[in-house]
């Protein structure tokens, strides 16, 4: 490595987010040293986002900074985990301190809000690619999987569905501007809900974080589980831009297909509703039933007019009206 990538490391990544008593070792090693606490798993997890593939390459350095550590940290939320330790793995096309200045502000906020500390990485040069790997404490046996959903069970959603899915549309010429500003942030710069998975903790049977969709990422629980879900259109939560949306084009692929939301579904037994329901209100999180876990393989979608849609497993590809029965 020449001498100013070793000078690039130490001013940008040397000391990025919090410092925590259980890092005995942090950037500038060859290996971080890390102490774990007693009783707890740890829950790890990693993503790549590739310019041209999963950002524009001209996208703000310092909202693409967030966001890759964003949806990370989605995936932490979802096991119940509490963010601790997080890797770095950038490829530059070139050396640009402005670039890397306003995606470590972006990165080191966000993980300055979770108490995360940037231990280690590496830095390549090639075409623009972030990894970014995420450690958490979740304690043993109480992590959220998406094995274990059952029968009869509750399905709630933080937050809404399908504005970073409109967001993109727009951004992609599909539709008018207007309402962008407001979507775009939830494109943009997720919230991962950490506190909700940490509350969810000894209520939720099971658990994931919404990347790919509503019916694919339940799908996921359903096939874990061993069982299928009947969700209701009337009930799904919407911010007014997405609501508006679908009654002009009566499109509900944006909220049952759209990508990208990084809220979490969770499926709870009945006599632990009202529970989880308190637990998330006291974090200000919003939180929507949609529906309830029943016997089979597949995901039934009940219209607002009360007919019954199909969705096999596999996702909206296959998404049809049932035939009469
Ligand atoms: P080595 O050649 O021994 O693998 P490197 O020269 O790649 O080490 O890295 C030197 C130190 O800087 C290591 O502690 C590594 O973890 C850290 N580092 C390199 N790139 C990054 C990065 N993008 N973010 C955080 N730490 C990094
Ligand atoms: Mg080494």
């Amino acid at each position: 490595m020449a001498s100013s990538e070793f000078e690039l490391i130490k001013q940008h990544f040397s000391h990025l987010g919090s410092i925590r008593k259980d890092v005995v070792l942090g950037v500038g090693d060859d290996c971080a040293l890390l102490s774990p606490l007693a009783d707890q798993v740890l829950a790890v997890s990693m993503d790549t986002l590739v310019a041209g593939v999963h950002f524009l390459v001209d996208v703000d350095p310092e909202t693409l900074g967030h966001k890759a550590l964003a949806v990370n940290l989605s995936d932490l939320a979802a096991m119940g985990a509490t963010p601790a330790w997080v890797t770095l793995a950038l490829t530059l096309p070139e050396k640009n301190d402005a670039w890397l200045s306003a995606f470590c502000s972006g990165f080191g906020k966000l993980a300055i809000q979770h108490n995360l500390q940037l231990v280690g990485g590496d830095t390549t040069r090639g075409p623009l690619s972030i990894t970014v790997q995420v450690h958490g404490y979740v304690p043993a046996g109480q992590a959220l999987r998406r094995v274990g959903a059952a029968v009869g069970d509750q399905i709630y959603l933080t937050g809404t569905l399908g504005d970073a899915g409109l967001s993109l549309k727009a951004l992609q010429g599909e539709l008018p501007l207007d309402q962008l500003s407001t979507l775009r942030s939830r494109l943009e710069r997720p919230t991962p809900r950490i506190g909700a998975g940490v509350a969810m903790r000894g209520v939720a049977h099971a658990a994931i974080d919404l990347s790919d969709g509503l019916l694919a990422d339940l799908g996921h629980i359903c096939e874990a589980s061993g069982v299928g879900a009947r969700i209701e259109l009337s009930l799904l939560p919407l911010s007014i831009a997405v609501a508006t949306y679908i009654k002009s084009t009566g499109d509900w692929q944006i909220a049952l297909a759209g990508g990208d939301d990084y809220e979490l579904c969770v499926t709870v037994p009945p006599h632990q509703a009202a529970e989880l329901e308190q637990r998330i209100r006291e974090l200000k999180t919003p939180l929507t039933r949609i529906g309830s876990i029943e016997s089979g393989d597949s995901i039934r979608v009940i219209d607002t007019d009360g007919s019954t849609l199909q969705i096999e497993q596999r996702g909206y590809d296959h998404f049809r009206k049932a035939p009469p029965t």
